[in-house]
């Protein structure tokens, strides 16, 4: 039969044609079969045309609903659209199809043809389902979401859906919602239109908008982190309600402000170490008294703690860890500028939230100034408590001592300078003198010493000892002074300059070895509060400076420390009596000045000695002490004394000095003998303290029976009677006990010469 253009035709359509297609005659045999179908459903063509439908792939088309539509629907409906079949295939599978049939007629008598396109539709079935179940899953989160959630549209961010919680956090009704704008319920337009959200999405497709506020309908202001995405058609706005975030975190900051305000209000220095001993906080008083910045500190474990405190610290802070309870010990730290500070140290452990180990806060008090003070009081109680036992033998040990000196020297002149007798007694003075000195530094260590303070030039006065200091330290160790210029005037008792010249100097001759140097030298410095702040044991104001340095042996650090107590000394018994500084420093003490001593093992040792300069001039000029005893011209001397022997000596003494001496043993005698004695009497010499009447009562009474009468004091301690504070009343001649010939005859010559009358 030849093919017609209509077959030719056909027959192209049904093999280009996707779909699956079957071409069945009348007894539901298959005709034609296309190869999508072959393809799609596994079957091979020798085993489809010709066959019964039913039967293609090993009867695996044996489908209920396909026999239902071939053999009861199609006969009488002719066509049908979207059949759907649903069938599991030994091939391939479960699958859903559709299934469009078509019956044509041939005209009468003659037999129909069916055909039957299958379209697959398992896929599009699966991804329907799919969607539907991300929509179900899309919409369970809207509905039950703790944030907000508008979908907007696209064009110009009008409200299409609103979800439970944000009609909840702003308090608007779906009905107020829907279809508004964003700025009408109090959401800050200034997020921009779609496009130029689109401009900050990050790489997950989302633009964040943090913490803006919005309004809600109340007025109350609502804190929000707004994320806006692309859903396709709409843009999906979730609205997070950070509020309270927001309040706690500022409550945290204002907590954490406050903290800091307290340490940094703190006048301790205190420190912050994380959990591995790093420091992380400094306050600012830390820098301040530390030198050292966090910065600076960074880094670097401890670097501020001696070495010698090393093992202390570890070992306490150990302590710390191991016992969980706060600790408090003194140590000592290094300042930047290399200062040793004395420190307590406060440290407890604070719990770090963010890590299993702790950290320390340490509170580092300065207690230098307070162990300095109370050194400085120890040392005060203990100059106290040694001038009272002084003060309690002085009186009548230097009684003790004018007797054997005065004695021993009338004795002496008594014998022939040549005989042995005579060099023994030598001993007994020189014994005498050096027991002397002990009690006079005793005295002056606890600034009990009777003092007449003149007002002078140190350098001249410093001058005119200069050939005596060069005997005391001998021919091996050189002198060099440098005087400075033009020095102020001080006020004081020039023999307190020469004991602290003397001391001075004896203490650098037995530091030096063999030859050596030892520099006296003068100057003015001025401190003011500032260094004075910096510089412990400084006073501020203005000072003449004495310094003797010498290149001895040096002191460490223990012998520093010791260096003023009383019977300190590193010497022989037969060498030091400890006393040398100690007096120094009584002295200087009694005169409002200062002391200060740079020593070290090796090189030597400079102090430095600072008095408060006299506003005003010198006035005092000092004697040379080189001349010969002077003699009396028969004047008449009235010596009281309740001490027998010291008086037994003044007449001796007197006598041999060419004065007409009378005696009282006590102020009545005194005033008896005075008023019955028919000539004139010069001078009253007498003790300060006497049963009855002290010395300047006695004196003042005298005065009014005798008013030409001049006087001189002596006494082996002072008293308030004549002296104030230790400070005797302007013109008053003092005689200190124990005394020799020379002093004695020297005074009286003076009195008698040079004092005017009792105002
Ligand atoms: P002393 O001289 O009787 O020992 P001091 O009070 O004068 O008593 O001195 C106390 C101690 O201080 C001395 O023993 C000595 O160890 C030390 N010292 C004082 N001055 C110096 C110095 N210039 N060089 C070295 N050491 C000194
Ligand atoms: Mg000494």
């Amino acid at each position: 039969m030849a093919e017609t253009l209509m077959d030719q035709i056909f027959e192209k359509i049904v093999e280009t044609i996707r779909e699956p297609l079957l071409v069945l005659d009348s007894d539901l045999k298959v005709i034609v079969a296309n190869r999508s179908l072959y393809e799609s459903f596994k079957v091979k063509p020798e085993e489809t045309v010709g066959q019964l439908i039913y039967d293609l792939g090993n009867k695996q088309w044996d489908i209920p609903k396909l026999r239902e539509l071939l053999e009861t629907i199609l006969p009488e409906k002719t066509s049908f659209d979207n059949y759907e079949v649903e069938h599991d295939f030994a091939t391939i599978g479960k699958r859903t199809m559709l299934l469009n049939a078509r019956q044509i007629e041939r005209g009468v008598g003659e037999k129909r043809v069916i055909l039957l396109v299958i379209e697959d539709i398992t896929e599009r079935k699966r991804l329907e389902e799919l969607l539907a179940e991300s929509e179900e899953r899309y919409r369970r989160l809207f509905e039950t979401a703790e944030d907000g959630i508008l979908l907007l549209e696209k064009s110009k961010l009008k409200i299409r859906h609103a979800n439970p919680a944000i009609k909840m956090m702003l308090g608007y009704s779906e009905k107020e919602l829907i279809g508004n704008d964003m700025k009408n319920i109090g959401i800050p337009d200034n997020i921009g239109t779609f496009q130029e959200i689109l401009q900050t999405l990050n790489k997950d497709g989302i633009a964040h908008f943090e913490d803006v506020a919005v309004q809600n309908k109340a007025g109350k202001t609502i804190y929000t982190d707004i994320y806006m995405a692309d859903r396709a058609l709409l843009v999906q706005c979730n609205i997070r309600d950070i509020t309270e975030r927001k309040i706690s975190e500022e409550m945290l900051r204002e907590s954490e402000d406050k903290l800091r305000k307290i340490l940094e209000s703190n006048p301790d220095p205190i420190v912050v170490y994380d959990n591995m001993g790093y420091p992380q906080y400094l306050n600012s008083a830390f820098t301040k008294i530390f030198g050292w910045s966090l910065d600076e500190l960074q880094g670097r474990l401890i670097p501020f703690v001696p070495e010698d405190q090393v093992e202390i610290t570890q070992s306490k802070l150990k302590g710390i860890y191991e016992s969980g309870n706060s600790v408090r010990f003194e140590t000592k730290r290094l300042s930047k500028q290399g200062k040793i500070l004395d420190v307590l140290i406060s440290a407890a452990i604070i719990k770090d939230l963010h890590s299993i180990q702790n950290g320390l806060i340490v509170n580092l008090r300065d207690i230098t100034d307070t162990k300095k003070m109370e050194a400085e009081f120890r040392q005060a109680q203990k100059m106290e408590s040694v001038g009272r036992l002084a003060g309690g033998v002085a009186h009548d040990y230097n009684n003790a001592l004018s007797v054997i000196m005065g004695f021993t020297q009338l004795a002496m002149n008594e014998v022939d300078p040549t005989a042995p007798l005579h060099a023994d007694l030598e001993e007994v003075l020189k014994a005498a003198n050096r027991a002397a000195s002990i009690t006079r530094q005793l005295l002056a260590f606890a600034r009990k010493q009777i003092i007449a303070p003149i007002v002078f030039d140190l350098n001249k006065n410093a001058k005119s000892m200069l050939k005596m200091l060069q005997r005391l330290i001998g021919e091996d160790i050189s002198l060099v002074w440098l005087p400075g210029a033009d020095l102020w005037s001080v006020k004081m008792d020039p023999s307190q300059l020469d004991q602290i010249l003397a001391n001075l100097c004896v203490n650098a001759r037995d530091a030096i070895a063999e030859v050596g140097k030892l520099t006296i030298e003068t100057d003015m410095v001025t401190f003011d509060t500032a260094y004075c702040a910096d510089h412990h044991g400084f006073i501020p104001g203005e000072f003449v400076m004495l310094s003797v340095s010498d290149n001895g042996c040096g002191m460490d650090k223990e012998i520093l420390a010791n260096i003023f107590e009383p019977f300190f000394t590193t010497k022989s018994p037969d060498k030091g009596t400890g006393l040398g500084l100690s007096t120094v420093y009584g002295i200087m003490k009694q005169n409002n000045g200062f002391i200060n001593v740079y020593s070290e093992p090796g090189a030597g040792t400079t102090i430095k000695i600072y008095l408060p300069r006299y506003v005003g001039h010198a006035i005092g000029i000092r004697k040379e002490s080189k001349e010969e005893i002077p003699p009396g011209f028969g004047e008449t001397v009235l010596v009281v004394e309740d001490e027998p022997s010291i008086l037994k000596l003044a007449r001796r003494i007197l006598e041999e000095l060419d004065y007409i001496v009378l005696t009282a043993k006590n102020p009545k005698e005194a005033i008896e003998l005075v008023e019955e004695h028919t000539g004139g009497i010069h001078l009253l010499l007498t003790d300060v303290i006497m049963p009855g009447m002290n010395g300047l009562e006695l004196a003042n009474r005298l005065q009014s029976l005798c008013p030409d009468l001049k006087h001189i004091f002596m006494s082996g301690y002072t008293s308030d009677a004549i002296a104030h504070h230790g400070i005797l009343d302007e013109g008053v001649l003092f005689m200190q006990k124990p005394f020799s010939k020379e002093d004695l005859a020297k005074i009286v010559r003076k009195a008698l010469d040079e004092q005017k009358k009792l105002s």
